[in-house]
């Protein structure tokens, strides 16, 4: 994998210790192979092991979460939280509720979430967790006791100066709400030890559309950039969840069209621009599949899968679904077509080799690191907000977005020209977002 012996070393023990565990391999690779200039620079993060001890969790927490449906059933499902890195604040991620979890996938989302909180500037350590357990499988009682059950086990290891989960696939306010209320009884403590709450009891303007905001607000920064704009510009997104919604939205304040949105069935493609209102009903309200959208606008067309939706002709592409969703195949059609823009609303959507594709062909690439990391940003800004128990005006917080993601750009462009690859986002977002880290823990000693 790398020229470089030490890396290599790092590498192969990653894989031996993790067998089978090929998200997270996939995961360490691109930040190992990106911070290779970093390492020749400075021996000293060589001779202190930091490579060593960056790629392994902290704390590992696997248990069990049992519970009993509508019928009286005893079921289980199995929970999960990574905690990764503390070096730079509370350990702080989201928590994912889909029936692929494993461990893989929960150590390459803990291990991406280190990098992009350190790349917010706020002073967030790195998690995640969740559990393989299926929300859209089960009535509102049956989520409302798994979510009981599941923070149980979970309240012995977070606080609000310890670990601060927050939503991803699957965990939304509702079963932030669920978590919320059942730590509050167990713990006699109202304090803001999850992020996404309801506006009402804590929670922050702009969470709910901060990643889609943030990812649109950094495209348009690194447009700007290379003197484009999104206004008119026709958009492709994928995902109908809460990241693809608020990006949506965004796009359209800006004067671009998206004319595509997927779920786990298939896609949409409505010619003359997606309408929103019909999606957030869809799909925040009535929580029912994309293809309903169809049934009420006529020209829109839907297709059963998710294959085809890269190859309509775009300008941008946000992946916003799920990781490895865009592959070498789909970048090559996105080159072919004219896409001049791809940014990463989900985690790790693309695959190395259609990343590969899009800086080879000098497509603006914004990795998710950096492009969804408005999220925790937010998230973030929430903890400041429950400290201080206040409540920002949304320009507030929405303006502090907006500066975040232009940091977070500016930080991603100006490492990557320092280490001599001007112009690779991934290479630029891995360098910033490793040496706030890599340096306070050489600070913080044998950690
Ligand atoms: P949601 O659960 O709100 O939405 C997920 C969307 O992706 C749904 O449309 C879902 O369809 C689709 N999807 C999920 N799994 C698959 C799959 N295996 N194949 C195809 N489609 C799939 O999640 P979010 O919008 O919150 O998260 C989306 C992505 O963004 C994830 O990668 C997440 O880690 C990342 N992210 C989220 C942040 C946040 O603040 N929410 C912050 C940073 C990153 P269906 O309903 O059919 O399952």
């Amino acid at each position: 994998m790398s020229a470089n012996s030490e890396v290599e070393a790092v590498y192969q023990q990653v894989i031996q210790r993790n067998p089978g565990e090929t998200e997270f391999h996939q995961a360490v690779k691109e930040v190992l192979v990106s911070i290779e200039p970093v390492i020749k620079k400075h021996p000293e993060y060589v001779e202190t092991n930091i490579l060593g001890r960056i790629v392994e969790p902290e704390r590992q927490i696997t248990f069990r979460v049992p519970w009993q449906d509508d019928k009286g059933n005893f079921c289980v499902n199995r929970g999960f939280r990574f905690e990764f890195n503390s070096a730079l604040g509370p350990y702080k991620g989201g928590l994912r509720f889909h029936p692929t979890v494993n461990a893989s996938i929960i150590k390459f989302l803990g291990f991406e979430q280190v990098f992009k909180n350190s790349l917010t500037g706020l002073m967030m350590g790195g998690g995640k967790g969740g559990s393989d357990f299926d929300p859209k499988q089960h009535s509102e009682y049956e989520v409302m006791r798994f979510c009981q059950s599941f923070i149980t086990e979970l309240s012995r290891h977070i606080g609000p100066n310890t670990d601060v989960p927050a939503g991803d696939i699957g965990v939304g306010g509702r079963e932030i709400g669920y978590m919320f209320g059942q730590y509050k009884r167990l713990r006699n403590e109202f304090t803001g030890v999850l992020t996404g709450k309801g506006l009402e009891w804590g929670g922050s303007l702009v969470r709910k559309e901060a990643t889609g905001y943030g990812l649109v607000y950094i495209v348009d920064e690194a447009l700007k950039d290379a003197g484009k704009s999104i206004e008119g510009a026709t958009v492709l997104v994928s995902g109908s969840g809460n990241v693809a919604i608020y990006a949506v939205e965004k796009v359209h304040q800006l004067g671009g069209k998206v004319v595509t949105m997927s779920d786990s069935n298939g896609f949409i493609y409505d010619p003359e621009g997606i309408k929103l209102d019909t999606v957030k009903q869809l799909k925040e309200v009535e929580r029912k599949r994309i293809k309903e959208y169809v049934s009420i606008h006529k020209k829109a067309k839907y297709t059963e899968g998710s294959d085809g939706i890269w190859n309509i002709k775009c300008s941008i592409a946000l992946p916003c679904a799920t990781q490895n969703e865009l592959d070498e195949k789909d970048a090559k059609a996105l080159v072919k077509n004219g896409c001049i823009a791809a940014g990463e609303g989900a985690n790790m959507p693309c695959t190395p080799e259609a990343a590969d594709v899009f800086i080879e062909n000098k497509v603006i690439f914004l990795p998710g690191k950096a492009a969804n990391a408005g999220g925790v940003a937010v998230s973030g800004l929430e903890m400041a907000q429950n400290n201080q128990r206040t409540a920002w005006a949304f320009d507030k917080a929405d303006s502090e977005l907006k500066n975040i993601m232009t940091t977070i750009y500016e930080n991603s462009k100006t490492a990557a020209e320092i280490y001599g690859k001007k112009g690779n986002f991934v290479v630029g977002a891995n360098i910033a977002g490793f040496l706030k880290v890599a340096n306070a823990m050489m600070a913080q000693g044998l950690v």
